[in-house]
């Protein structure tokens, strides 16, 4: 069995939406969509969860197909064709449990196998998939018809041959049809876009905000899906009333496909409605992950200059809501001199500790960016002392001091420190806390100034 960790991004969520779209397909009748027998295309979404997830995948979607399959093979009035697939039907039930399940399941299973014993052919990707998507689609009606001919002799014999099934219009249709669909699947597969979008999901996907989001998508696919709900309800109840109204009475049996198209129609609705779920779910998710992203120094993983200005401009005008905030700016002390002494690597390694050594004495009491260059800035908008800051700072500077750089050079910063008050715009409190880090650096550096207020 392949472990979970080789699977791909996403993994669950997106078999769940082609287990989706067969539901979808299934019961909207666009899966037997060609106007010849019951041919189906149901085998398509199979056929591309082999290509992209492999055999496993492969057969789960597989019996998928299968169970809907059986579902809609043992409603009254279906053909005595499709009877077959119906084990309450048939008169045999292994027989079409097998025709209808088994040879599907091993039909996923071994387009998956095929796909991926094929993996090192050095072919253009689009020819070999398509290739294997065609000869998958004929071991499809193979792995289904033979069968057929086994359990079934007596109606299979004179009514399908796999030859006449193989050489037909609706075969070509359907070669026609996969090539297509297949080539879209590979086309989206190999999209740069769409991976660098599923990494970004991928690194939100632990957060608070993306259980938020998840919880809020939640709520409105079950909003969606009661309103159909009601909708069809409404329908139902209506129905009922005109056959009444028109002195028709209903068979029991008829009652009761009624009622079974009724289940299907809101299983299909809401498969529809998990798909619409997923894809705005992940939509907002990443634009939120997307925007934090931009805002953010590459480098250090804090939040940029312009980020933090913004910010500051929020904490400076709502004093309201953020009633006790120090903003406090940090710069290295002869950066420079470490630069040309260790080089530039190590000068980044420094740069990159001090950024660790912010969040990890800041990180949960505000807000920390990276101002450019050696310059750093920290909010501290939960309401802490003038005493708890300057523990902190001299945690962060006893931190700071033990990064190695190969030899006893200590790293050092000057610090400046203003409790935000009266000040109308953030530039004056950014003036006045690089007022107090101008005035450590010209009395020696390494160490720490409060504005004081007059
Ligand atoms: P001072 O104590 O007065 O702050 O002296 P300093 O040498 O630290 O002077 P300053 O803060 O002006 O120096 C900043 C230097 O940081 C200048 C620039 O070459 C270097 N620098 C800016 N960004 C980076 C970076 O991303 N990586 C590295 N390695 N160096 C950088
Ligand atoms: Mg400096």
């Amino acid at each position: 069995m392949e472990k979970m960790k080789d699977k791909p991004l996403f993994y669950i969520e997106k078999i769940s939406l082609f287990a989706a779209l067969e539901f979808v397909l299934a019961f909207s009748g666009a899966g037997y969509l060609i106007p010849y027998g019951s041919a189906t295309i149901m085998y398509i979404p199979v056929i591309a969860a082999a290509y992209l997830y492999g055999k496993g995948a492969g057969a789960l979607i597989g019996a998928v197909f299968g169970i809907t399959s059986i579902w809609k093979a043992s409603m009254a009035g279906v053909s005595d064709f499709d009877a077959l697939f119906s084990p309450f039907f048939s008169g045999n039930v292994l027989g079409s449990l097998y025709t209808a399940l088994g040879s599907r399941i091993l039909f996923g299973f071994t387009a998956g196998l095929i796909f991926s014993a094929a993996k090192n052919i050095k072919v253009n990707e689009y020819i070999k998939v398509i290739t294997i998507s065609v000869i998958s689609q004929v071991l499809h009606a193979c792995l289904v018809l033979m069968p057929m001919h086994f359990f079934f002799p007596e109606y299979a014999a004179d009514n399908v041959s796999i030859k006449n099934t193989l050489i037909s219009v609706n075969e070509l249709i359907q070669v026609i049809l996969i090539s297509l669909v297949m080539a879209a699947v590979v086309y989206v597969s190999r999209n740069k876009r769409i991976a660098e979008i599923e990494k970004i999901l991928d690194e939100g996907r632990q957060s608070y905000y993306t259980k938020r989001l998840k919880i809020e998508g939640a709520f409105f696919v079950s909003f969606l899906f009661f309103i159909i709900l009601a909708l069809m309800y409404h329908l139902h109840d209506m129905t009922l009333i005109v056959i009444d109204a028109n002195n028709i009475t209903l068979p029991n049996q008829a009652r009761i496909m009624f009622i079974n198209l009724q289940v299907q129609f809101l299983a299909g609705v809401a498969a529809i409605s998990h798909i619409i779920g997923i894809f705005i779910t992940s939509y907002r998710v990443y634009s939120v992950y997307h925007i934090n992203n931009a805002d953010k120094d590459l480098m250090t993983g804090l939040y940029s200059k312009s980020t933090a200005v913004d910010y500051g401009a929020t904490v400076t005008a709502n004093k309201k809501n953020f009633p006790d905030t120090y903003f406090i700016i940090f710069d290295i002390d002869n950066f420079k001199s470490i630069n040309d002494t260790y080089g530039h690597l190590m000068g980044d390694k420094v740069i990159i500790n001090t950024a660790r050594f912010l969040e990890k004495h800041f990180g949960s009491s505000g807000l920390a960016a990276r101002f450019g260059g050696d310059e750093f800035a920290v909010f501290v908008t939960r309401s802490l002392s003038r005493k708890d800051i300057e523990e902190k700072i001299k945690l962060f500077m006893s931190d700071t001091a033990s990064i190695n750089l190969g030899d006893n050079h200590e790293v050092t910063c000057s610090i400046g420190i203003v409790h935000i008050d009266k000040e109308r715009k953030f530039d004056e409190v950014y003036k006045k806390a690089d007022e107090m880090l101008y005035l450590v650096k010209t009395s020696g550096r390494n160490g720490y100034k409060f504005y004081e207020k007059m």
